[in-house]
């Protein structure tokens, strides 16, 4: 059974189950009303028959004929004595054998019913008294209820078309309102299968008026769809990059290796040149696969080994092996002499040395280091006085195979992946990366990472 038929039926359903149990409440509560105003009746009339009996009995008035005057219509009076017996009936009922069900029991006190036979009501009350032998009789009245199951049939006949009355506009309102659930999920479980079966991002149309739970649905499915689409451009991107990027030193290596075929063994200097191009191709090619690697990860599958870490040394030590590798001059500064934050200290290491290395690679005076610790947080930035990077490409640095200019980078071995790295390490951490530079005059990068890690 789908989904629309179910909410209509389930909706309809508990409206008749609550439909029932309030009709059927109904008709017991006055059901009972109309059986106990009867009831009431019959026992007025049964005191003044009373009444009567005894003074007729001290007047020795002739009893067939008092019983007589006072019975009512569609009623029986009945002498029951104390064995049980019926010593003189009076009655009106006519072509009704349901009365004579009404077994004669003597009571030696006053009572009364309401008896139910064959669907007829009959109300029965019954009184003692002494009859006209001296015996102590049971004095009995039955009245025969007629008008009672007329007006419980009338009810029924009520509550049965209020309750389809009600029934039927709200089985047609379950079925309207499922159809309005269900058509935006029909149409996003639609929208998803021509994607699954093109391979496409459809979006779904959105109603911009409404605000509801549907058109949250469709706007988180249409904001998947943004994801994933740029994710796989992304992918896309990177893979043509990545194979772009390795396809410049396979090719080197072939040719060298085409050459070492033909004339390695008889040119020495050949085999020489060779085998060092091949050698510094391949230690490029491994590089720059390791930097892939990291990339293809995402931020939040970046494993951090967290601990604490003193970032002044860190800095003033990153400094001095780039001072001995390059010969060139880096100067630490802080504004306290330890500064003590809980991240991966590898990580942080290998951005510190990106940063430290595209200083060198795009400047040739002395480079400023620069740590401060403000409230929660640390600032490490990495000064150089080089050629800068313009404004329009300032946002660019950050993407995949990014270069300013791809010939001089090539020169110096970037890959334009450094940057992409630097930035997934630091988001990893909570952080965030800044660049200030100026073409000509020189670059500023500056991290900032939270000192507690939450
Ligand atoms: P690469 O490995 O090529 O340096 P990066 O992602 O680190 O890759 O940097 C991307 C590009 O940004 C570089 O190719 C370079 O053109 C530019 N760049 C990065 N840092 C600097 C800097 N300090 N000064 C000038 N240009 C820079």
């Amino acid at each position: 059974m789908n989904i629309k038929n179910r909410i209509t039926l389930f909706s309809t359903v508990w409206l008749l189950i609550i439909l029932l149990v309030t009709n059927s409440g109904i008709y017991l509560l006055f059901q009972k009303n109309l059986h106990d105003n009867a009831l009431k009746g019959t026992e007025t009339r049964m005191e003044s028959l009373t009444e009567a009996v005894k003074t007729s009995t001290e007047t020795k008035m002739n009893m067939t004929q008092l019983l007589r005057a006072y019975l009512p219509g569609d009623s029986m009076i009945r002498i029951i004595t104390g064995d049980n017996r019926v010593a003189a009936t009076s009655s009106r009922i006519t072509d009704d054998d349901s009365v004579q069900e009404i077994k004669p029991t003597y009571r030696p006190n006053q009572y009364s019913e309401v008896k139910t036979l064959n669907g007829m009501v009959y109300t029965v009350s019954q009184h003692p008294v002494i009859w006209t032998d001296g015996d102590v009789v049971s004095l009995q009245l039955i009245e025969k209820e007629s008008s009672i199951p007329n007006t419980l049939q009338i009810l029924r006949i009520v509550l049965i078309i209020a309750t389809l009355l009600i029934l039927i506009p709200s089985y047609m309102g379950g079925r309207f309102l499922s159809r309005l659930i269900l058509v935006p999920i029909s149409n996003l479980t639609k929208t998803m299968e021509e994607n699954q079966r093109r391979g496409t991002y459809k979006r779904i149309t959105i109603n911009k008026k409404s605000s509801d739970e549907l058109n949250k649905m469709a706007r988180t499915f249409n904001h998947m769809m943004d994801l994933l689409e740029n994710n796989y451009k992304k992918q896309e991107q990177f893979v043509s990059d990545a194979s772009h990027e390795l396809r410049t030193p396979l090719t080197v290596i072939e040719s060298y290796a085409k050459m070492l075929k033909r004339w390695g063994s008889s040119r020495p200097e050949i085999l020489e040149e060779a085998v060092e191009a091949i050698h510094s191709e391949s230690i490029r090619m491994k590089e720059l696969t390791q930097q892939m690697l990291i990339l293809a990860r995402d931020e939040s599958q970046v494993d951090l080994q967290l601990e604490q870490s003193d970032l002044v040394e860190m800095a003033k030590n990153a400094a001095k092996n780039m001072n001995k590798a390059y010969d060139r001059d880096i100067q630490v500064h802080s504004n306290l002499v330890e500064i003590h934050v809980e991240c991966d200290s590898l990580k942080i290491k290998q951005v510190l040395i990106i940063l430290l290395d595209n200083a060198i690679k795009y400047s040739s005076a002395a480079i400023n280091v620069e740590l401060t610790k403000q409230g929660n947080s640390v600032r490490f930035s990495v000064t150089d006085y080089g050629i800068g990077i313009t404004k329009e490409n300032l946002d660019k640095v950050y993407d995949r195979f990014f270069r300013v200019d791809q010939a001089r980078s090539r020169d110096t071995g970037g890959a334009g992946l450094g940057l992409s790295i630097a930035k997934q390490i630091v988001s990893a951490h909570q952080g965030k990366l800044y660049l200030e530079s100026e073409e000509g005059k020189g670059t500023t990068v500056t991290l900032e990472i939270p000192v507690k890690q939450s």
